[in-house]
């Protein structure tokens, strides 16, 4: 996915931001959530600017001359919102706001995940920051609880901050850009057996979706520990998932038609739908194990599911 930081003039800022200004160089960054609203992860992002307005609004409401309080947001999607800016004084982490950077993950993490999207978001900008010369390591200081007694960043946003470290220090492959397919001759997938957002690309294609982002929305998360090779691009959920993914539930349709699957069309990925993948790739020779309903990281499905889809066709 390609990341950018949108500035304020971008998402329309309306308030100022605090008279201090500051020495960049080797700022602390410290993570923290918001509170408020999650923005879904599908296109148009309309719902991400206004979550960013609204949190603007909050901080002025709070904290007087200020506006966004925080230096950086992420929405689910993977945007990435410039807040206040670098050089000044935010008002985010008490006795860490001269020094440091406030990176605020845009919904409630206490009980729901980070995407996949956001932490990669928040790895890039973690190294953007060492280019640029606001930080000299690409690390997370903490959470905003490491500093005071507060739940923030939340529990799911916090038991990740390890692993979005060791994201930011590997660079390299997970945040490298790939072209994008805009048709079924061009995908050129690596058959890796894991499905991360290419793969997801990939099949928005060929189901001639029309938003091809390369995410999977609104999954329950009590499928992700049992499927390690859905990687990259997953929107794991642990309430709210209802509506599915529309990448799912096209499958499903596809699968359906073929004859392969008798569930529900509800867009969420789960043992049945994995089987009947299984099966229906099965069928065409393209796999050879057996419809256990799971997705190994790697995965021999996952593999039989690139080289058919390496073909411009499911
Ligand atoms: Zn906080």
């Amino acid at each position: 996915m390609a990341f950018r930081i949108i500035p304020r003039s971008e998402w329309g800022a309306k308030y100022g931001y605090g008279p201090h200004t500051r020495q960049l160089g080797n700022l602390e960054k410290w993570l923290h959530h918001s509170v408020t609203v999650a923005p879904d992860t599908v296109a148009p992002f309309t719902d991400d600017y206004a979550a960013i307005r609204t949190i603007e609004k909050i901080g002025h409401q709070r904290f007087g001359s200020y506006g966004f309080p925080y230096t950086f947001a992420f929405t689910p999607a993977g945007l990435i919102f410039e807040g206040h800016p670098i050089d000044r004084v935010g008002a985010h982490t008490q006795g860490h706001n001269t020094a440091g950077a406030g990176f605020v993950l845009v919904g409630n993490y206490e009980n729901m995940r980070p995407t996949t999207a956001q932490r990669e978001a928040i790895a890039w900008t973690l190294r953007h920051g060492v280019e640029r010369g606001w930080w000299k390591t690409p690390g997370l200081n903490g959470g905003h609880r490491d500093t005071k007694s507060t739940a923030c960043p939340g529990r799911y946003a916090y038991a990740e901050i390890g692993e979005i470290n060791r994201l930011a220090a590997a660079g390299g492959v997970q945040l490298v850009n790939r072209p994008v397919p805009t048709s079924p001759a061009q995908i050129r997938l690596d058959v890796d057996g894991k499905w991360g957002s290419d793969t997801t690309t990939a099949l928005q294609v060929v189901f001639n979706l029309p938003i091809k982002d390369g995410i999977v929305s609104r999954q329950a998360a009590t499928w992700e520990d049992d499927n390690p090779g859905l990687t990259t691009g997953w929107q794991w959920l642990t309430s709210g998932y209802d509506a599915g993914s529309p990448t799912i539930r096209a499958l499903q349709e596809f699968l359906k038609a073929k004859g392969f699957y008798t569930g529900k069309l509800d867009g969420l990925i789960g043992p049945q739908t994995i089987a009947a993948l299984q099966g229906y790739l099965a069928s065409v020779g393209a796999y050879t194990g057996s419809a256990d309903g799971e997705i190994w990281k790697p995965s021999t499905t996952v593999e039989a599911l690139q080289r058919r889809l390496n073909t411009g066709r499911l």
